[in-house]
């Protein structure tokens, strides 16, 4: 040990000496200079870093790095802990953190947020804190949903826009802006009581809370937020008893003005498998949708990203990636993190080449990222079957062809070997998974319209994920 530090600047002073001897100096200049010591406790030396990305990084990479340093500086039992900050913690508000319990770096977030001086429900909201208004790039493409939610999050069922439901495709920042309704509303002490969860969250809950004969008490608990936002509501297709209950919900907490936010891949009336009365009600208030950003809203999503993780990015380097990656935002953060990961492993300069051989490499990690399940879901969504029906014994015949198109795409998309994919297919074996092929590649070659309902199923497979 050296000469024992005793706050926490100089400890981290002398840590980063030892780190510089160890990492090369872009990964030191990257994953290190933005670091902030925080506080120096007996057995803990927090950290601050500016993103959970950031985070995460650090501790797949570095984390030996870090513990080894801090050992040599500070002691053999001192731990490492992060917090991580964001644009809108201000500095005041670090005086409520208070050090993350040992192993749940992950959740440090939920930690330093649920620390922030508002008000204190005694139940997880499940908001994430990355997730804010000032986080939020405004473009020609998402203006009209953001204004919207804006203007929900400041006056909370106080406006005609009750349910606000956004809509629109993968990766478009739908949760963002629904989840920054809620912390904007708590934060400014709008609202209290606030939940965010998937629709997904919403009918394992449901069902458990059936199983469990405690139904009332979940539905009362649904029943007494301010707040309650929703995601991805197409999932609520084909549940009928999760869809009542919510109907119910949905009912409720209307009729004592309190605010629902939801969101959807697809506007609320083309919605498959869901009651109309329950549609109805999705279009009482106001649907907005977000579109795909344009280039100049990406070139601005990229500058604050990396921004936001502390790291100069090349004007070159941006435009590249911006001209290049054109789908969603999701791919976009995705490109910015490869091209920093590979820049930092490989001891090379962040440049257009560099963005090149990442952008490229995505295209092609795309392809071979589908899953089954993806597969299934589209083709169920496609061809209006269930998933259920796809992997079950049904031999009506209109289920029987979708069920075969999925085999037969899931042979085109994925590298699964013919007796995983019947395994797939409630339990076939290979030579169905064969047979169905042969069906489907006739019905290609001689069918056009088939052809082109396969072609686009093909499509929106591909987009997953994007
Ligand atoms: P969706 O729910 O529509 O699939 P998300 O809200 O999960 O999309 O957004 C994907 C990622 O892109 C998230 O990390 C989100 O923070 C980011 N993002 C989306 N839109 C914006 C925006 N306008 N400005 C900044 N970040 C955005
Ligand atoms: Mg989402």
């Amino acid at each position: 040990m050296m000469e024992a530090a005793t706050d926490a600047n100089g400890a981290w002073q002398e840590c980063m000496k030892v780190i510089h001897e160890r990492v090369n100096n872009l990964t030191y200049k990257t994953w290190f200079e933005p670091v902030v010591p925080v506080s120096l406790g007996n057995d803990n030396l927090v950290l601050r870093v500016p993103s959970q990305f950031f985070h995460d990084w650090l501790e797949e990479h570095y984390s030996s790095v870090v513990t080894d340093s801090i050992r040599k500086v500070v002691g053999d039992n001192v731990r490492v802990d992060y917090v991580i900050s964001e644009d809108d913690v201000v500095e005041s508000e670090q005086m409520f953190y208070r050090p993350p319990q040992p192993g749940r770096i992950g959740s440090q977030t939920d930690s330093v947020a649920s620390q922030r001086p508002v008000s204190k429900p005694s139940f997880e909201s499940n908001l994430n804190p990355r997730y804010t208004f000032e986080n939020f790039i405004k473009g020609d493409s998402n203006q009209f949903a953001r204004a919207a939610a804006y203007a929900v999050a400041n006056n909370p069922a106080g406006t005609s826009f009750n349910p606000l439901v956004i809509y629109g495709g993968v990766g478009l920042g739908k949760t963002h802006l629904i989840q920054a309704i809620g912390n904007y509303a708590r934060q400014m002490g709008r609202s209290e009581r606030v939940l965010y969860v998937s629709s997904e969250r919403f009918t394992v809950d449901f069902v458990d809370a059936i199983q469990k004969d405690r139904a009332s008490e979940f539905s009362n608990f649904y029943r007494s937020m301010d707040i309650l936002i929703v995601d991805d509501i197409q999932f609520f297709g084909g549940k009928e008893k999760t869809q009542d209950n919510f109907f119910h919900t949905f009912n409720a907490l209307h009729q004592s003005g309190k605010q629902i936010v939801l969101s959807s891949d697809r506007p609320p009336k083309e919605l498959k498998g869901v009651d109309d009365r329950l549609v109805s009600r999705f279009t009482w208030g106001l649907t907005v949708d977000v579109q795909p950003p344009d280039l100049e809203t990406r070139i601005a999503i990229l500058r604050k990203k990396s921004e936001d993780d502390g790291i100069q990015m090349p004007d070159d380097v941006i435009e590249y990636v911006a001209a290049n990656v054109t789908s969603n935002i999701r791919e976009l953060e995705g490109s910015l993190i490869s091209i920093l990961a590979k820049a930092s492993l490989n001891n090379r300069e962040v440049s257009v080449d560099l963005a090149k051989e990442v952008v490229r490499s995505l295209a092609v990690s795309r392809k071979t990222a589908v899953t089954v399940e993806d597969i299934q879901k589209v083709v169920a969504d496609v061809f209006d079957v269930t998933e259920e029906q796809l992997r079950g014994k049904t031999r009506k015949q209109e289920i029987v062809i979708a069920r075969q198109t999925a085999m037969y795409l899931t042979k085109d998309l994925t590298q699964l070997p013919l007796k995983t994919i019947g395994s797939h297919f409630g339990g076939r074996d290979h030579s169905t998974v064969i047979y169905a092929c042969q069906i489907i590649s006739d019905l290609l070659s001689n069918d056009t319209r088939f052809r082109e309902k396969y072609e686009s199923t093909k499509k929106k497979i591909e987009m997953i994920g994007m």
